[in-house]
């Protein structure tokens, strides 16, 4: 499909391409809708196999940003962006950093960049040192690294689907398998096993499971058996598009809530296949907004309370999807039912569509 046939399958308002021909950079911004307010959403660094690939990644990660947002109830739009590393591991640099941030900033405040797999808090700050339109940079103060509350909201999702299920939400009666424990994986193992939990993790980098094995006391296992290993609750913190029609027939859980973004390869089709193995999906864009919250709560104006309030109401929202579910094809089904009525309800006249210039 060319790149207008996708962006109008999934509404994308604006891609652009941009290369910085001194720093090498290589890098695409998608604006999916900016209809409830300007688009927050993170840069994510990555070697994709082809052009075609980190496309597709950035129309998909930002589709669901809009939903993430609408579901959250914030007046915010739906954006992501990508950087095209050469190789896998491109060291990062200040020179990329600033000129990505020289890019965010041609948009004038319609795209608010944030953080995502293969930037951190420093990447941030060199951005912000480009462009005001940077959210989740320490130096500019705006918000620092969101993992935390992310992993917050996955915790408050995992509650309402226990519930669901009429299952106790003691998590030191529950095994909770993690991919990925980055900045979000790692945070939510620690806050699991503080309640007591079992934990069973993965990575592909070994210090980052070296550190949940002997900080947390985690029993790790390797990347390909964690997806089919015994659980209550698997959680999925890496990268998207790990379970499908085939990986969905080897989970051994009960549940999957978990931070990545697009957990789903297919999620129409996926989600029906795991309603009909008896496995509840905790739609990812709702159990992983804790982040946005506590980026664009800061963005406009909120207070600590108010934001707190707000990851608090994952629970409420994320129980009402899986209600709504029981009459619908799929949670995911539910959850994007959900959105587009707040989107319906909350849509701005083109005209009204001002950015923060
Ligand atoms: P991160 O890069 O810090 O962590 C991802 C981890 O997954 C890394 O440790 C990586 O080595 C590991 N990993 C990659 N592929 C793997 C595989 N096949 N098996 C096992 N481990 C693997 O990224 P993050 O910020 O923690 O984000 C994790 C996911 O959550 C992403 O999908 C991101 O889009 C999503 N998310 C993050 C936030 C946030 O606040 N950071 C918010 C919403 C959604």
């Amino acid at each position: 499909m060319d790149t207008f046939e996708q962006m109008i399958e999934r509404g994308h308002e604006r891609v652009c391409i941009h290369q910085d021909r001194q720093t090498g950079l290589r890098a695409i911004v998608a604006i999916h809708s900016t209809v409830l307010g300007n688009a927050l959403g993170g840069t994510r660094r990555w070697h994709y196999a082809t052009e075609a690939d980190g496309l597709y990644d950035v129309l998909r990660l930002s589709e669901a940003m809009t939903y993430k947002a609408a579901a959250a109830d914030l007046p915010m739009g739906g954006g992501k962006s990508v950087i095209l590393l050469p190789r896998a591991g491109h060291p990062a640099t200040e020179a990329e950093a600033r000129a990505m941030g020289r890019f965010i900033d041609t948009f004038n405040g319609a795209y608010i960049a944030a953080e995502d797999v293969g930037t951190d808090t420093r990447f941030l700050d060199w951005m912000a040192a480009e462009s005001k339109h940077v959210s989740g940079s320490v130096a500019a103060s705006t918000g620092g690294d969101p993992s935390a509350h992310t992993a917050r909201g996955t915790i408050n999702a995992m509650r309402a689907a226990l519930s669901h299920l009429g299952l106790s939400q003691e998590f030191h009666r529950l095994t909770i398998a993690i991919q990925g424990v980055g900045h979000v994986g790692f945070h939510l193992a620690r806050m699991l096993v503080e309640q007591g939990a079992t934990l069973i993790v993965a990575d592909i980098a070994p210090e980052r499971l070296r550190r949940a094995v002997n900080d947390l006391g985690a029993t790790p296992v390797s990347p390909e058996e964690i997806l089919s290993v015994k659980c209550d609750i698997l959680a999925p913190c890496a990268l998207g598009g790990v379970i499908d029609a085939n990986t969905a027939h080897r989970l051994r859980c009960r549940i999957i809530a978990g931070a990545a973004n697009n957990i789903l390869d297919d999620p129409d089709e996926d989600a029906v296949v795991l309603k009909n193995l008896g496995i509840l999906y905790a739609p990812a864009h709702i159990a992983n907004a804790g982040g946005l919250i506590h980026l664009s709560g800061i963005y406009l104006g909120m207070s600590a309370q108010e934001r707190n309030l707000k990851i608090a109401n994952i629970e409420t929202t994320m129980s009402q999807v899986l209600q709504d579910a029981e009459s619908m094809p799929s949670t995911y089904a539910a959850a994007i039912a959900l959105a587009e009525r707040r989107i319906k309800a909350g849509s701005r006249a083109p005209k009204e569509r001002v950015h923060a210039g």
